[in-house]
């Protein structure tokens, strides 16, 4: 039972990129997604999100940004705050991808104001959640994907239907090891019971998956019941293969 709405494909170039190839990918992805069925955002590193408002006005895809500082302003040196990513056209910002998670110790109550620094500057938080290999292997990762989306839904319970979820196992990011179909399919209905236990309107809440998601492999997982969409790390930097994944989406 997916999400009512159309899917999203959202890529996550990670700390990728130059002013001259951003310019070319995103003329690339303009183009080639300007028909496209499905909702398409791109979350570049900060100093780029001037880049992309610029060159992607009036175009389909929306921006993204991958954090957001859980606080409004003052003495956070390095941060972001929601109100300055909305000056720059942000619609959407990652929090809790697994990398803030495991390189910068983000702990779920962290990721969880974010997610309401994000909501309260009309940015919509995509909320990465996902085991790691060990937790897999233990039998942890139902338990462990509902902690994570239950410190997101106690102190933001009143708009969780505000945001977007992504499931992204930490074994499956970056390394070319996929999910299985069956596999992301069955969290992904672990994490939409959930949903539907803490909200009314948790059939408007897209889960997208992702980890090592590409133009091979996309088609069987969007077909999955509650798959709703895509978050794209390293595919998401060739054009022709998030163009396929847009289309497969459609
Ligand atoms: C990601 O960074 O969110 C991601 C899914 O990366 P990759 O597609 O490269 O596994």
């Amino acid at each position: 039972m997916g999400c009512a709405v159309k899917k999203r494909i959202f890529g996550n170039w990670k700390m990728n990129g130059s002013l001259e190839a951003n310019a070319a990918l995103l003329q690339a992805l303009k183009s080639g997604a300007s028909q496209a069925a499905c909702e398409v955002a791109v979350c570049a590193p900060a100093p780029y999100l001037s880049q992309l408002h610029s060159v992607l006005a009036g175009s389909a895809i929306a921006i993204g940004a991958q954090d957001v500082s859980a606080h409004a302003s003052g003495a956070f040196t390095g941060e972001v705050s929601g109100a300055m990513l909305r000056e720059f056209g942000v619609r959407y910002a990652l929090v809790g991808h697994s990398e803030r998670r495991q390189y910068h110790g983000e702990s779920d109550d962290l990721v969880a104001r974010k997610a309401q620094a994000a909501l309260a500057c009309g940015i919509t938080p995509v909320v990465c959640v996902g085991e790691t290999l060990a937790q897999r292997e233990a039998g942890e990762t139902d338990a462990v994907v509902r902690r994570q989306l239950a410190a997101v839904a106690h102190i933001n319970g009143h708009c969780l239907s505000e945001i977007v979820l992504a499931y992204e196992p930490v074994w499956a990011i970056g390394t070319g090891k996929t999910a299985t179909p069956a596999q992301a399919q069955a969290v992904h209905a672990v994490l939409r019971a959930q949903l539907l236990a803490a909200t009314t309107s948790a059939a408007r809440i897209p889960i997208l998956y992702g980890g090592s998601m590409n133009a091979a492999n996309a088609a069987e997982l969007l077909a999955q019941p509650d798959i709703d969409g895509g978050l794209i790390g390293g595919a998401s930097l060739k054009a022709a293969d998030f163009l396929h994944i847009v289309a497969c989406a459609g």
